[in-house]
C-alpha cells in the first residue's frame, strides 16, 4: 500500500482516466476526493471500492474552469479533509478543428479548462501544502503538448503552457516540501481517443513503437508513483507514458 494514510484530491472524475487514476490511489490505501463537473455515475462503485480498501471516497462538484465556483467548493474540502497530500489536476477537454477554422470559444474553451483551471486549483491546494511542507501535484499533460498535433492547436498549446507552469510552479515550491510533476500520455484508449476517426486512430497507432495504445490503468500506475514516497527526490518532469511514441 504506496499511499497509505495519504489523501489525494483528483479532478475531472466523471469518467475516464481520473476513475481509473480514484481506483488505483484507493487500492494503494489513500482516502480521496474526486472532483466532478456533476453527479457521476461511479460515485456508489467507487465508495464500496474505497471501502474495501479500508479508506473512503468522497465526490465533490465544480466545473474547475469556473474560479468563482470551484474556489469555495476547495476551500470546504481542505477544511473537512484536513488537507490534501496529494493533487491530480486531470480534468480535460478536446475541441478539435484546423486553426484556420477555429472559433475564438474552442480556442478559449480549451486552454480555459486546460489549463487555467490548473492554476487556479493549484494555487488553493498548494497553499496549505507549503504551509504542511509536503505534497505532491501531478498534472495530466499530453504527447501532443511536447510534439505538436495538426487539428489540435488549441489543445496541444494547453498541454505544452501546463508544461512550462508546472516546472515554474515545481522551482517555486520545491523548497517548501511540495513536488511538481507531469504525466504526458501518448495514445490511450478513452472516450476522448473513441472519438478520433478511425482512419486517424489507424495512423496514430501505426506511430507507437508499441504498436498499441496506452491503458488507463497504465496512466494511473504512474499517478501512483508520482504521488508515493517512491518517487521523493524527482521534482518538475515529465513521465511519457506512450509506448515510445515521445521517442
Ligand atoms: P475524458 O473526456 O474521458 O475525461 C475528461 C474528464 O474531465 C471527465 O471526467 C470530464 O467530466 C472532466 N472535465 C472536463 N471538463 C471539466 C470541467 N470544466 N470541470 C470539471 N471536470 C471536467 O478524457 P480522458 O481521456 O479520461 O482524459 C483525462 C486527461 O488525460 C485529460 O486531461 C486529457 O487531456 C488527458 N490525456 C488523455 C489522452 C488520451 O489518449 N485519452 C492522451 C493525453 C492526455
Amino acid at each position: 500500500m504506496l499511499l497509505k494514510g495519504k489523501t489525494a484530491l483528483v479532478t475531472g472524475t466523471y469518467q475516464g482516466i481520473g476513475v481509473e487514476i480514484v481506483k488505483r490511489y484507493l487500492e494503494e490505501g489513500a482516502s480521496v476526493w474526486g472532483v466532478s463537473i456533476k453527479p457521476s455515475p461511479v460515485k456508489e462503485e467507487l465508495e464500496a471500492y474505497a471501502k474495501s480498501f479500508g479508506g473512503s471516497f468522497t465526490e465533490i462538484y465544480a466545473d474547475v474552469s469556473n474560479k468563482e465556483e470551484v474556489v469555495p467548493v476547495l476551500e470546504k474540502a481542505l477544511k473537512d479533509s484536513g488537507g490534501f497530500d496529494i493533487l491530480v489536476n486531470n480534468a480535460g477537454i478536446t475541441r478539435d478543428g484546423l486553426s484556420f477554422r477555429m472559433s475564438m470559444k474552442d480556442w478559449d474553451d480549451v486552454i480555459r479548462v486546460n489549463l487555467t483551471s490548473v492554476f487556479i486549483v493549484s494555487q488553493v491546494i498548494s497553499s496549505d501544502m507549503i504551509k504542511k511542507r509536503k505534497g505532491s501535484i501531478i498534472n495530466m499533460s499530453s504527447i501532443v503538448g511536447l510534439h505538436g498535433q495538426g487539428g489540435q492547436v488549441n489543445y496541444s498549446a494547453s498541454k505544452a503552457g501546463l508544461i512550462g507552469y508546472s516546472k515554474s510552479l515545481a522551482k517555486e515550491v520545491a523548497g517548501r516540501g511540495v513536488r511538481v510533476n507531469l504525466i504526458a500520455p501518448g495514445f490511450i484508449d478513452t472516450d476522448m481517443t473513441q472519438a478520433i476517426p478511425e482512419e486517424a486512430r489507424a495512423k496514430w497507432l501505426e506511430t507507437i513503437p508499441m504498436k498499441k495504445g496506452g491503458t488507463m490503468k497504465n496512466v494511473a500506475d504512474s499517478c501512483v508513483f508520482l504521488a508515493s514516497d517512491l518517487s521523493s527526490y524527482i521534482t518538475a518532469q515529465i513521465i511519457g507514458v506512450d509506448g515510445g511514441m515521445g521517442a
